[in-house]
Protein backbone atom coordinates (compact mmCIF):
# COMPACT_ATOMS: atom_id res chain seq x y z
CA UNK A 1 0.00 0.00 0.00
CA UNK A 2 1.39 3.67 -0.83
CA UNK A 3 -0.98 5.73 0.58
CA UNK A 4 0.64 8.59 2.22
CA UNK A 5 -0.34 11.03 4.72
CA UNK A 6 0.60 14.58 5.68
CA UNK A 7 -1.01 15.89 8.73
CA UNK A 8 -0.75 19.55 10.20
CA UNK A 9 2.77 19.35 8.26
CA UNK A 10 4.90 23.06 9.04
CA UNK A 11 8.30 24.58 7.27
CA UNK A 12 9.83 26.60 8.35
CA UNK A 13 13.36 27.98 7.39
CA UNK A 14 16.24 28.47 9.71
CA UNK A 15 15.64 31.89 8.36
CA UNK A 16 12.30 31.97 9.79
CA UNK A 17 10.14 31.94 6.75
CA UNK A 18 7.44 29.73 7.19
CA UNK A 19 7.14 28.28 3.82
CA UNK A 20 4.04 25.23 4.29
CA UNK A 21 1.78 26.00 6.72
CA UNK A 22 -0.38 23.51 8.50
CA UNK A 23 -0.95 21.29 5.68
CA UNK A 24 -3.05 18.66 5.28
CA UNK A 25 -3.71 15.51 2.90
CA UNK A 26 -4.75 12.03 2.74
CA UNK A 27 -3.41 10.22 -0.50
CA UNK A 28 -5.09 7.06 -1.49
CA UNK A 29 -2.94 4.51 -2.98
CA UNK A 30 -2.05 4.99 -6.87
CA UNK A 31 -3.08 8.67 -7.17
CA UNK A 32 -1.68 11.08 -9.28
CA UNK A 33 -1.54 14.04 -7.23
CA UNK A 34 -0.89 17.56 -8.40
CA UNK A 35 0.76 20.30 -6.46
CA UNK A 36 0.34 23.40 -8.40
CA UNK A 37 0.39 27.18 -7.48
CA UNK A 38 2.57 30.00 -8.14
CA UNK A 39 6.50 30.80 -8.07
CA UNK A 40 7.34 30.24 -4.28
CA UNK A 41 4.12 29.01 -2.93
CA UNK A 42 5.59 25.71 -1.23
CA UNK A 43 5.06 23.15 -3.88
CA UNK A 44 8.96 22.00 -4.15
CA UNK A 45 9.30 22.42 -0.51
CA UNK A 46 6.34 20.03 0.58
CA UNK A 47 7.79 18.18 -1.89
CA UNK A 48 10.99 18.03 -0.50
CA UNK A 49 9.75 16.78 3.20
CA UNK A 50 8.02 13.86 1.61
CA UNK A 51 11.27 12.71 -0.15
CA UNK A 52 13.28 13.39 3.33
CA UNK A 53 15.16 15.93 1.73
CA UNK A 54 14.07 18.44 3.84
CA UNK A 55 13.05 18.35 7.63
CA UNK A 56 9.80 18.64 8.45
CA UNK A 57 9.24 21.55 11.26
CA UNK A 58 6.25 20.00 12.73
CA UNK A 59 3.50 17.80 11.96
CA UNK A 60 3.33 14.31 11.19
CA UNK A 61 3.88 12.29 7.67
CA UNK A 62 3.04 8.69 6.88
CA UNK A 63 3.35 6.85 4.03
CA UNK A 64 0.95 3.58 5.00
CA UNK A 65 0.45 3.52 8.48
CA UNK A 66 4.77 4.32 9.00
CA UNK A 67 5.42 7.56 10.69
CA UNK A 68 8.80 8.88 8.35
CA UNK A 69 9.51 12.31 9.73
CA UNK A 70 13.05 10.45 10.72
CA UNK A 71 13.26 7.93 8.15
CA UNK A 72 16.43 8.48 5.58
CA UNK A 73 15.10 9.21 2.69
CA UNK A 74 16.61 5.91 0.93
CA UNK A 75 14.81 4.09 3.22
CA UNK A 76 11.53 5.63 2.32
CA UNK A 77 10.68 3.73 -0.67
CA UNK A 78 9.76 6.53 -3.06
CA UNK A 79 11.98 7.71 -6.20
CA UNK A 80 12.32 11.32 -7.20
CA UNK A 81 12.69 12.95 -10.61
CA UNK A 82 13.77 16.19 -10.56
CA UNK A 83 13.57 19.21 -13.46
CA UNK A 84 17.19 19.08 -13.85
CA UNK A 85 17.65 15.54 -14.47
CA UNK A 86 21.52 15.05 -13.55
CA UNK A 87 22.23 12.06 -16.04
CA UNK A 88 26.05 11.15 -15.56
CA UNK A 89 27.63 11.89 -19.29
CA UNK A 90 30.42 9.39 -19.09
CA UNK A 91 28.08 6.63 -18.88
CA UNK A 92 25.37 4.41 -21.15
CA UNK A 93 21.99 5.12 -20.75
CA UNK A 94 22.10 1.26 -19.65
CA UNK A 95 24.65 2.18 -16.90
CA UNK A 96 22.82 5.40 -15.65
CA UNK A 97 19.83 3.26 -15.01
CA UNK A 98 21.58 0.46 -13.35
CA UNK A 99 23.87 2.65 -11.64
CA UNK A 100 21.68 2.78 -8.02
CA UNK A 101 20.74 -0.86 -8.28
CA UNK A 102 24.70 -1.20 -8.38
CA UNK A 103 24.95 0.92 -4.97
CA UNK A 104 22.80 -1.50 -3.44
CA UNK A 105 24.16 -4.50 -4.32
CA UNK A 106 21.08 -5.96 -6.23
CA UNK A 107 22.91 -8.99 -8.46
CA UNK A 108 23.67 -8.44 -11.45
CA UNK A 109 21.51 -10.39 -13.59
CA UNK A 110 17.92 -8.95 -11.34
CA UNK A 111 19.92 -5.52 -12.63
CA UNK A 112 19.39 -6.18 -16.03
CA UNK A 113 16.14 -7.46 -15.65
CA UNK A 114 14.97 -4.37 -13.75
CA UNK A 115 16.93 -1.86 -16.43
CA UNK A 116 15.69 -3.99 -19.55
CA UNK A 117 11.88 -3.77 -18.07
CA UNK A 118 12.37 -0.41 -17.77
CA UNK A 119 13.79 0.59 -20.80
CA UNK A 120 10.66 -1.21 -22.86
CA UNK A 121 8.07 0.80 -20.86
CA UNK A 122 9.80 3.96 -21.72
CA UNK A 123 10.71 3.11 -25.42
CA UNK A 124 14.41 3.23 -24.86
CA UNK A 125 15.57 -0.50 -25.96
CA UNK A 126 17.15 0.85 -29.20
CA UNK A 127 18.79 3.68 -27.19
CA UNK A 128 20.63 1.78 -23.95
CA UNK A 129 24.72 1.73 -25.34
CA UNK A 130 24.17 5.78 -26.20
CA UNK A 131 25.87 8.27 -24.06
CA UNK A 132 23.50 10.94 -22.83
CA UNK A 133 24.77 13.69 -25.19
CA UNK A 134 23.55 11.81 -27.56
CA UNK A 135 19.97 11.85 -26.82
CA UNK A 136 17.81 14.29 -27.35
CA UNK A 137 15.88 16.39 -24.13
CA UNK A 138 12.74 13.87 -23.98
CA UNK A 139 14.75 10.90 -24.23
CA UNK A 140 17.04 12.04 -21.37
CA UNK A 141 13.94 13.01 -19.53
CA UNK A 142 12.84 9.40 -19.94
CA UNK A 143 16.35 8.10 -18.87
CA UNK A 144 15.70 9.98 -15.52
CA UNK A 145 12.41 8.58 -15.50
CA UNK A 146 14.02 5.02 -15.89
CA UNK A 147 17.08 5.62 -12.93
CA UNK A 148 13.54 6.37 -11.18
CA UNK A 149 11.34 3.31 -12.23
CA UNK A 150 14.20 0.84 -11.85
CA UNK A 151 14.11 1.11 -7.86
CA UNK A 152 10.65 -0.10 -8.05
CA UNK A 153 9.38 2.53 -5.43
CA UNK A 154 5.75 2.49 -4.29
CA UNK A 155 5.71 6.60 -4.51
CA UNK A 156 6.83 8.47 -7.03
CA UNK A 157 8.14 12.52 -6.52
CA UNK A 158 8.58 14.14 -9.54
CA UNK A 159 9.20 18.12 -9.35
CA UNK A 160 8.48 20.18 -12.44
CA UNK A 161 10.36 16.96 -14.36
CA UNK A 162 9.23 18.79 -18.06
CA UNK A 163 10.03 22.04 -17.49
CA UNK A 164 13.14 21.86 -19.29
CA UNK A 165 11.58 20.46 -22.62
CA UNK A 166 10.64 22.58 -25.37
CA UNK A 167 6.38 22.64 -25.99
CA UNK A 168 5.90 20.08 -28.65
CA UNK A 169 7.99 17.54 -26.43
CA UNK A 170 6.18 18.57 -23.30
CA UNK A 171 3.09 17.70 -24.60
CA UNK A 172 4.12 14.65 -25.62
CA UNK A 173 6.33 13.61 -22.54
CA UNK A 174 3.44 14.61 -20.74
CA UNK A 175 1.09 11.54 -22.52
CA UNK A 176 4.26 9.47 -21.60
CA UNK A 177 3.86 10.25 -17.95
CA UNK A 178 0.24 9.63 -18.04
CA UNK A 179 0.39 6.20 -20.14
CA UNK A 180 3.23 5.79 -17.35
CA UNK A 181 0.92 6.20 -14.48
CA UNK A 182 -1.39 3.67 -15.46
CA UNK A 183 0.98 1.09 -16.67
CA UNK A 184 3.05 1.18 -13.40
CA UNK A 185 0.18 1.93 -10.91
CA UNK A 186 1.73 3.63 -8.46
CA UNK A 187 1.23 7.00 -6.47
CA UNK A 188 2.51 9.85 -7.85
CA UNK A 189 3.17 13.11 -6.40
CA UNK A 190 3.72 16.00 -8.90
CA UNK A 191 4.90 19.33 -8.91
CA UNK A 192 4.20 22.11 -12.13
CA UNK A 193 3.30 25.45 -12.11
CA UNK A 194 1.88 24.33 -15.10
CA UNK A 195 -2.30 24.32 -14.68
CA UNK A 196 -2.31 22.36 -18.10
CA UNK A 197 -0.32 19.69 -16.72
CA UNK A 198 -2.11 19.98 -13.38
CA UNK A 199 -5.67 19.31 -14.88
CA UNK A 200 -4.92 16.87 -17.61
CA UNK A 201 -2.47 14.36 -15.32
CA UNK A 202 -3.81 14.69 -11.85
CA UNK A 203 -6.38 12.24 -10.04
CA UNK A 204 -6.35 15.53 -7.54
CA UNK A 205 -5.15 18.71 -7.53
CA UNK A 206 -4.11 20.64 -4.45
CA UNK A 207 -3.50 24.98 -5.27
CA UNK A 208 -1.32 26.03 -3.08
CA UNK A 209 -0.67 29.84 -2.59
CA UNK A 210 1.50 31.25 0.03
CA UNK A 211 2.19 28.07 2.01
CA UNK A 212 -1.53 27.52 2.36
CA UNK A 213 -3.59 25.18 0.14
CA UNK A 214 -6.01 26.76 -1.12
CA UNK A 215 -8.44 23.78 -2.13
CA UNK A 216 -8.21 19.76 -3.39
CA UNK A 217 -10.44 18.51 -5.74
CA UNK A 218 -10.46 16.79 -8.83
CA UNK A 219 -9.79 18.60 -12.21
CA UNK A 220 -13.04 18.79 -13.09
CA UNK A 221 -14.12 20.33 -9.38
CA UNK A 222 -11.66 22.99 -9.57
CA UNK A 223 -12.68 24.01 -13.03
CA UNK A 224 -16.44 24.49 -12.27
CA UNK A 225 -16.45 24.69 -8.48
CA UNK A 226 -13.37 26.91 -7.53
CA UNK A 227 -13.44 27.16 -3.76
CA UNK A 228 -12.22 31.03 -4.25
CA UNK A 229 -11.38 34.06 -5.94
CA UNK A 230 -7.83 32.69 -5.96
CA UNK A 231 -8.16 29.06 -7.21
CA UNK A 232 -10.72 30.36 -9.98
CA UNK A 233 -8.20 32.79 -11.37
CA UNK A 234 -5.67 30.21 -11.57
CA UNK A 235 -6.53 27.22 -12.75
CA UNK A 236 -8.14 28.10 -16.38
CA UNK A 237 -6.75 29.77 -19.38
CA UNK A 238 -7.25 32.60 -20.56
CA UNK A 239 -8.32 33.13 -17.20
CA UNK A 240 -11.55 33.96 -15.73
CA UNK A 241 -12.78 37.68 -15.86
CA UNK A 242 -13.67 39.32 -12.75
CA UNK A 243 -15.35 42.28 -12.29
CA UNK A 244 -17.47 43.95 -9.70
CA UNK A 245 -21.41 43.99 -9.44
CA UNK A 246 -23.69 45.36 -6.86
CA UNK A 247 -26.76 42.53 -5.65
CA UNK A 248 -29.95 43.40 -5.88
CA UNK A 249 -32.26 41.75 -4.29
CA UNK A 250 -36.78 41.82 -4.64
CA UNK A 251 -38.43 38.70 -2.81
CA UNK A 252 -36.83 35.47 -3.56
CA UNK A 253 -35.31 37.32 -6.65
CA UNK A 254 -31.88 38.65 -6.78
CA UNK A 255 -30.17 40.30 -9.75
CA UNK A 256 -26.12 41.31 -9.95
CA UNK A 257 -25.84 45.24 -11.31
CA UNK A 258 -22.91 45.17 -14.54
CA UNK A 259 -22.21 48.38 -16.20
CA UNK A 260 -25.34 49.83 -15.57
CA UNK A 261 -27.16 46.58 -16.52
CA UNK A 262 -29.10 43.67 -14.25
CA UNK A 263 -28.98 40.48 -15.06
CA UNK A 264 -31.19 38.41 -12.96
CA UNK A 265 -29.96 34.86 -11.24
CA UNK A 266 -31.06 31.45 -11.78
CA UNK A 267 -32.85 30.42 -8.85
CA UNK A 268 -30.49 28.22 -6.77
CA UNK A 269 -27.39 31.43 -7.30
CA UNK A 270 -30.13 33.89 -6.00
CA UNK A 271 -31.18 31.69 -2.59
CA UNK A 272 -26.66 31.90 -2.15
CA UNK A 273 -27.10 35.45 -2.43
CA UNK A 274 -30.23 35.87 -0.55
CA UNK A 275 -28.78 33.63 2.22
CA UNK A 276 -25.47 34.79 2.32
CA UNK A 277 -26.93 38.17 3.45
CA UNK A 278 -25.55 40.20 0.21
CA UNK A 279 -28.58 42.46 -0.84
CA UNK A 280 -27.08 46.08 -1.56
CA UNK A 281 -23.56 44.64 -1.20
CA UNK A 282 -20.95 44.85 -4.32
CA UNK A 283 -19.56 41.38 -5.30
CA UNK A 284 -17.16 40.00 -7.52
CA UNK A 285 -18.74 38.41 -10.28
CA UNK A 286 -16.45 35.89 -12.03
CA UNK A 287 -17.27 34.65 -16.02
CA UNK A 288 -14.82 32.08 -17.94
CA UNK A 289 -13.92 33.18 -21.23
CA UNK A 290 -15.80 30.44 -22.83
CA UNK A 291 -19.27 31.47 -21.43
CA UNK A 292 -19.13 34.46 -23.00
CA UNK A 293 -20.40 34.66 -26.51
CA UNK A 294 -20.93 36.78 -29.54
CA UNK A 295 -22.96 34.62 -31.44
CA UNK A 296 -26.06 35.81 -32.61
CA UNK A 297 -28.19 32.45 -31.83
CA UNK A 298 -26.94 33.30 -28.13
CA UNK A 299 -27.63 36.90 -28.16
CA UNK A 300 -30.60 36.51 -28.98
CA UNK A 301 -31.73 34.52 -26.65
CA UNK A 302 -29.82 35.50 -23.75
CA UNK A 303 -30.91 38.04 -20.99
CA UNK A 304 -27.33 38.84 -20.11
CA UNK A 305 -26.44 41.30 -23.17
CA UNK A 306 -24.00 43.75 -23.12
CA UNK A 307 -21.94 45.98 -25.99
CA UNK A 308 -18.85 46.99 -26.13
CA UNK A 309 -15.74 47.77 -28.32
CA UNK A 310 -13.35 45.34 -29.26
CA UNK A 311 -10.36 46.00 -28.34
CA UNK A 312 -7.62 43.15 -29.83
CA UNK A 313 -8.76 40.31 -31.52
CA UNK A 314 -6.45 37.17 -31.28
CA UNK A 315 -6.76 34.14 -33.94
CA UNK A 316 -5.62 30.35 -32.21
CA UNK A 317 -6.88 28.25 -34.82
CA UNK A 318 -9.96 27.26 -34.00
CA UNK A 319 -10.87 29.72 -31.83
CA UNK A 320 -10.73 33.56 -31.17
CA UNK A 321 -9.69 35.23 -28.04
CA UNK A 322 -11.84 38.60 -28.26
CA UNK A 323 -10.44 41.48 -25.63
CA UNK A 324 -13.11 44.28 -24.48
CA UNK A 325 -13.75 46.33 -21.50
CA UNK A 326 -16.80 46.52 -19.42
CA UNK A 327 -17.15 49.04 -17.08
CA UNK A 328 -13.63 49.68 -17.06
CA UNK A 329 -12.96 45.98 -16.29
CA UNK A 330 -10.91 43.81 -18.68
CA UNK A 331 -12.67 40.85 -20.49
CA UNK A 332 -11.86 38.22 -22.72
CA UNK A 333 -14.29 36.13 -24.66
CA UNK A 334 -13.00 33.12 -26.49
CA UNK A 335 -15.47 32.57 -28.89
CA UNK A 336 -15.93 30.46 -31.97
CA UNK A 337 -13.39 31.59 -35.15
CA UNK A 338 -15.98 32.08 -37.28
CA UNK A 339 -16.65 35.63 -35.57
CA UNK A 340 -17.01 38.65 -37.77
CA UNK A 341 -15.88 40.81 -34.77
CA UNK A 342 -12.38 43.13 -35.54
CA UNK A 343 -10.74 45.70 -33.20
CA UNK A 344 -12.99 48.49 -33.13
CA UNK A 345 -15.94 47.21 -34.10
CA UNK A 346 -18.96 47.42 -31.76
CA UNK A 347 -20.45 44.10 -30.55
CA UNK A 348 -23.01 42.42 -28.43
CA UNK A 349 -21.83 39.73 -26.13
CA UNK A 350 -24.22 37.18 -23.69
CA UNK A 351 -22.88 35.95 -20.67
CA UNK A 352 -24.06 32.27 -20.07
CA UNK A 353 -26.02 33.08 -16.38
CA UNK A 354 -25.55 29.40 -15.79
CA UNK A 355 -21.74 29.71 -15.31
CA UNK A 356 -21.38 32.85 -13.50
CA UNK A 357 -19.45 32.80 -10.36
CA UNK A 358 -19.68 35.17 -7.54
CA UNK A 359 -17.18 35.91 -5.16
CA UNK A 360 -17.22 37.88 -1.16
CA UNK A 361 -15.47 40.91 -2.00
CA UNK A 362 -13.76 40.65 1.38
CA UNK A 363 -12.68 37.61 1.69
CA UNK A 364 -12.80 36.11 -1.67
CA UNK A 365 -14.51 33.11 -0.97
CA UNK A 366 -17.14 31.65 -3.21
CA UNK A 367 -20.90 32.26 -2.46
CA UNK A 368 -21.90 30.35 -5.32
P1 LIG B 1 8.80 27.39 -7.70
O1 LIG B 1 7.62 27.07 -8.57
O2 LIG B 1 9.37 28.75 -7.99
O3 LIG B 1 9.81 26.31 -7.62
P2 LIG B 1 7.72 26.55 -5.12
O4 LIG B 1 6.27 26.69 -4.95
O5 LIG B 1 8.25 25.21 -5.40
O6 LIG B 1 8.22 27.59 -6.21
P3 LIG B 1 9.44 26.50 -2.81
O7 LIG B 1 10.70 26.21 -3.55
O8 LIG B 1 8.80 25.43 -2.05
O9 LIG B 1 8.38 27.15 -3.81
O10 LIG B 1 9.71 27.73 -1.86
C1 LIG B 1 8.71 28.23 -1.01
C2 LIG B 1 9.22 29.49 -0.32
O11 LIG B 1 10.27 29.14 0.59
C3 LIG B 1 9.79 30.52 -1.27
O12 LIG B 1 9.36 31.79 -0.85
C4 LIG B 1 11.29 30.37 -1.10
O13 LIG B 1 11.95 31.58 -1.32
C5 LIG B 1 11.42 29.92 0.33
N1 LIG B 1 12.61 29.08 0.54
C6 LIG B 1 12.98 27.99 -0.16
N2 LIG B 1 14.10 27.44 0.33
C7 LIG B 1 14.47 28.23 1.38
C8 LIG B 1 15.56 28.20 2.30
N3 LIG B 1 16.49 27.24 2.25
N4 LIG B 1 15.59 29.17 3.23
C9 LIG B 1 14.65 30.13 3.30
N5 LIG B 1 13.59 30.20 2.47
C10 LIG B 1 13.51 29.27 1.50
Amino acid sequence: MASLSLEHVTKVYPNGFEAVKDFNLEIQDKEFIIFVGPSGCGKSTTLRMIAGLEDISSGTLKIGDRVVNDVEPKDRDIAMVFQNYALYPHMTVYDNMAFGLKLRKVPKAEIDKMVREAAKILDLEKLLDRKPKALSGGQRQRVAMGRAIVRNPKVFLMDEPLSNLDAKLRVQMRTEIAKLHQRLGTTIIYVTHDQTEAMTLGTRIVVMKDGVVQQVDTPQNLYDKPGNLFVAGFMGSPQMNFLDAEVEVQGDKASLKIAGQSIELPPAKAKKVIEGGYAGKTVTFGIRPEDVDDSEMVVNTSKAVFESTINVYELLGAEVYLYFDLDKFPITARVDSRTTARPGDKVKFAFDVEKIHIFDKETEKTIT
